[in-house]
C-alpha cells in the first residue's frame, strides 16, 4: 500500500487530497511517463493504480517509479474494451478521476463505465473504431448529457497534439487577439533512434493517421487532400528547416468551433525520408491494411502484425537523440492591427529520458495528461459535461507547463 509520510515529504497536504485516488489505464510509453508524473505530484494524485491489459507492464513502471521518485503505485490487469471488467475494477478502487491512456479504440467503453458509475474521465486521443481509420469527436461529444447527467466531467485530448496545441490556441486568443485568422499547428520531431523505421507512439495509431488523406478548413469548408500532398518547409527555433507534411488532425475539429472568426486551420508535421519510403513501400504491398486476410489458414490483419514487428515505443527512449519542437503559428488582428504570434515548445528526447525513462513523443504527451488531470481535481478545470481543451481558462495550464517539465515560448 502506498506511503503517505514519505510522499509528503516538504509538502503541506490537505486532507482533501490526501483522500484523492487516481487511476491510469495503458501502461505503454505515455502510461508511463503519466505514471511517472502523478507521482511526482502525489500531493494531487494520492493513491495511484496503475492498470492495463498486461500487468508485468504495470509492474515494471511500479518498480521504476518507486526506485526513482520513492512514491509506491498499486498495479492491476483490466480488459478496457469491457465496460463490465472497468466497472468492477472502479467499484473496487473507488478512483476520483479515470486517466485514460490506452488506446483510441477503448475511449468508449472507458467513458461509458466512468458514466455508469461517476467518475471523472480524460483522454489524449479522439475515439476511433479499430475497422475504420476516421478519428472524429462525433461519438464522444455525443455523451455530453451523459455526462451532465452523472454529474461528473471528461477533458478530451489532454496530450500535446491535441491537447498543449488547444491551450496555446486558447492562450494567443485571449491575450494577444480580438480575432485570429489563420492558425497552422507545427510538429516538428528532430529526434533520432537510429533504427530505419520505427514509430514514436504505438505504431498502428501512428501509420493510421499518417497513411490517411490530409484535410484542412478553409472558409467554413473541409478540403481533402491525397497523403502527404502538401510540403511546406518550416523554420523551427532550435531546430532548423524541415520538410513538413500537410495531414488531418483531430485538434481541428474541436478549434473549428471555438475560436472566433477563424478563417483557415492546418497541421503539419515532419517525417524524414527514411520514414517516408518505408512507408510507402509498406502500403504499396499492402502492409498498412487494416481489414483481415488470411494467411496459411489464420486471419490476421496486416497493420496489427507489422506493429508486432516494429519496435516497441516505449523501448526508443535510451536510444533517442534530438528535439521536439511543437507549436502554433497564428495570425490575425488585435486593435485593428494584423498581428501574428508563434507560441512553442521544446523538448530534449535525451533529457526526458534522464527524467521519467521515455523519449520525448511519450513525454510531451504524459506530461499534459497529468496537468489536466491536476487542474481537474484542484477544481481549477471543472464542469460537468464533455469538454475540449480550449474551452477552459488557459492560463492555469500554461503556468504548470513552465514548472512541469514543458517550457515555452512566444514569439510576437
Ligand atoms: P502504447 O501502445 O505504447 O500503449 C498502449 C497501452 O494501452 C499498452 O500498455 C496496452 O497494453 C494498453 N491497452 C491496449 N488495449 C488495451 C485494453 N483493451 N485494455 C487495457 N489496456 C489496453 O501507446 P502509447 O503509450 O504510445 O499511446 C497511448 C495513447 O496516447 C494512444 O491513445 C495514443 O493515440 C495517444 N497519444 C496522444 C498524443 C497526443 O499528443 N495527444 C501523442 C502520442 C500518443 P498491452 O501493452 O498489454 O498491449
Amino acid at each position: 500500500m502506498y506511503n503517505f509520510e514519505k510522499m509528503s515529504q516538504g509538502i503541506i497536504m490537505s486532507k482533501k487530497t490526501l483522500n484523492q485516488k487516481t487511476l491510469i489505464i495503458g501502461a505503454g510509453g505515455v502510461g508511463n511517463v503519466v505514471a511517472f508524473k502523478c507521482a511526482m505530484n502525489a500531493q494531487t494524485f494520492g493513491e495511484i493504480t496503475l492498470a492495463s491489459r498486461t500487468l508485468s507492464k504495470c509492474d515494471t513502471i511500479a518498480k521504476n517509479v518507486k526506485e526513482k521518485v520513492g512514491i509506491e503505485l498499486n498495479t492491476a490487469t483490466v480488459d478496457a474494451d469491457s465496460v463490465p471488467e472497468l466497472i468492477k475494477l472502479f467499484k473496487t478502487l473507488k478512483p476520483n478521476i479515470v486517466i485514460n491512456v490506452a488506446l483510441p479504440y477503448q475511449d468508449l467503453t472507458i467513458m461509458d463505465a466512468c458514466t455508469e458509475s461517476g467518475i471523472d474521465y480524460l483522454d489524449t486521443a479522439n475515439y476511433e473504431h479499430p475497422d475504420t481509420a476516421k478519428f472524429e469527436y462525433k461519438e464522444q461529444w455525443a455523451r455530453d448529457d451523459a455526462f451532465k447527467k452523472a454529474n461528473i466531467m471528461a477533458l478530451l485530448g489532454s496530450g500535446f497534439d491535441p491537447g498543449v496545441t488547444n491551450v496555446f490556441c486558447a492562450y494567443a486568443q485571449k491575450h494577444y487577439f480580438d480575432e485570429i485568422h489563420t492558425i497552422d499547428i507545427l510538429d516538428c520531431n528532430a529526434g533520432d533512434h537510429g533504427y530505419p523505421f520505427a514509430t514514436n507512439f504505438n505504431p498502428e495509431i501512428n501509420l493510421r493517421e499518417v497513411s490517411a488523406k490530409g484535410r484542412y478548413w478553409e472558409q467554413g469548408k473541409w478540403i481533402e487532400t491525397k497523403p502527404m500532398e502538401i510540403m511546406q518547409v518550416w523554420d523551427y527555433p532550435e531546430i532548423g528547416e524541415k520538410d513538413s507534411y500537410l495531414l488531418y488532425h483531430e485538434e481541428m475539429e474541436s478549434l473549428i468551433k471555438h475560436i472566433k472568426g477563424l478563417k483557415r486551420i492546418r497541421f503539419f508535421m515532419t517525417f524524414g525520408e527514411s520514414y517516408l519510403t518505408h512507408m510507402k513501400c509498406l502500403e504499396n504491398v499492402g502492409m498498412l491494411g487494416i481489414k483481415e486476410v488470411e494467411h496459411k489458414g489464420m486471419k490476421i490483419v496486416p497493420m496489427e502484425f507489422l506493429a508486432t514487428l516494429l519496435p516497441d515505443p516505449a523501448s526508443l527512449g535510451l536510444r533517442t537523440k534530438g528535439k521536439t519542437n511543437i507549436g502554433i503559428y497564428a495570425k490575425g488582428i488585435k486593435d485593428g492591427k494584423e498581428k501574428s504570434v508563434y507560441i512553442y515548445q521544446v523538448s530534449d528526447h535525451e533529457k526526458c529520458y534522464e527524467e521519467v525513462l521515455s523519449q520525448g513523443v511519450s513525454y510531451t504527451t504524459g506530461v499534459p495528461a497529468m496537468i489536466g488531470a491536476k487542474l481537474m481535481l484542484e477544481g481549477k478545470w471543472q464542469n460537468k459535461g464533455v469538454y475540449n481543451m480550449e474551452q477552459f481558462d488557459p492560463d492555469p495550464f500554461m503556468q504548470e507547463l513552465m514548472v512541469q517539465g514543458l517550457p515555452w515560448k512566444v514569439i510576437k
